[in-house]
């Protein structure tokens, strides 16, 4: 592929631009600076420098990011500034979106693609994938609130109770669960008809991929492989 397109593909901007940014000798590949935008190379495992930042080439982005407390998933946030704004120009140039929504001040896991068959997949009911929250109560965790919550409990505008996949008492104002749809304020509705409130909520997987330790809030990064066969 012409280098011009890679870059073109990655985010880097209009095919012109991309032109631009070789002849400007903004661009290296295996560390050799490169002047002709027209080059063929081969984009598979392709490591390349713009403006000095090292980027490989993804066919489709797929990333991870730990989400913020105090940033909306939204693309035209209204309150507070965008999750996208946390990742590199490039990949907003991409048109990644995010999987779900997580609530403005609700941290952890957020899944962002381009790859709009695999949102489907995560959001529709008949996957059922689950999602595990850390959930920090306003009132002590009771073995009455497991109960309500594994048995189900009703929601406004929900034909059928709504039930938990999962449900542990990890602290004494703090629960470990699972649920596997995506409504709106899920987990905050819940537990507020299970007569508790939520203090504070944390994403810590989604299907068999946790957010690793070492990604401080505000910081993401590529899936691998395997993180892929974890999420489906
Ligand atoms: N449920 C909520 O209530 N809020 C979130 O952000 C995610 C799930």
């Amino acid at each position: 592929m012409q280098l011009d397109r890679i870059l073109q593909s990655q985010g880097f901007g209009s095919r012109k631009e991309c032109r631009g940014l070789v002849r400007h000798g903004f661009v290296r590949v295996n560390g050799e600076e490169m002047d002709d935008p027209f080059v063929e190379l081969d984009p598979a495992g392709l490591e390349f420098e713009v403006d000095g930042e090292l980027w490989s080439y993804r066919e489709v982005a797929y990333v991870m990011l730990h989400k913020p407390a105090g940033y909306e998933v939204s693309h035209k946030p209204v309150h507070h500034p965008s999750v996208f704004a946390l990742l590199p120009a490039p990949l907003r140039a991409r048109g990644v979106q995010a999987v779900g929504r997580l609530d403005e001040d609700t941290t952890g896991l957020l899944i962002l693609t381009e790859d709009g068959q695999l949102i489907h997949q995560l959001s529709s009911p008949k996957r059922a994938i689950p999602k595990i929250y850390t959930v920090t109560l306003k009132h002590p965790a009771t073995p009455e609130l497991v109960s309500a919550l594994l048995a189900g409990v009703e929601l406004h505008d929900e034909p059928e109770p709504v039930v938990a996949a999962g449900c542990e008492i990890i602290g004494e104002c703090l629960l470990r669960l699972t649920i596997t749809g995506g409504k709106y304020h899920q987990v905050k509705r819940m537990i507020g008809a299970a007569g508790n409130r939520v203090e504070a909520l944390h994403r810590g997987e989604i299907g068999r991929l946790a957010l690793p330790a070492d990604l401080a809030p505000g910081e993401w990064r590529w899936l691998s492989e395997a993180d892929l066969s974890a999420l489906r």
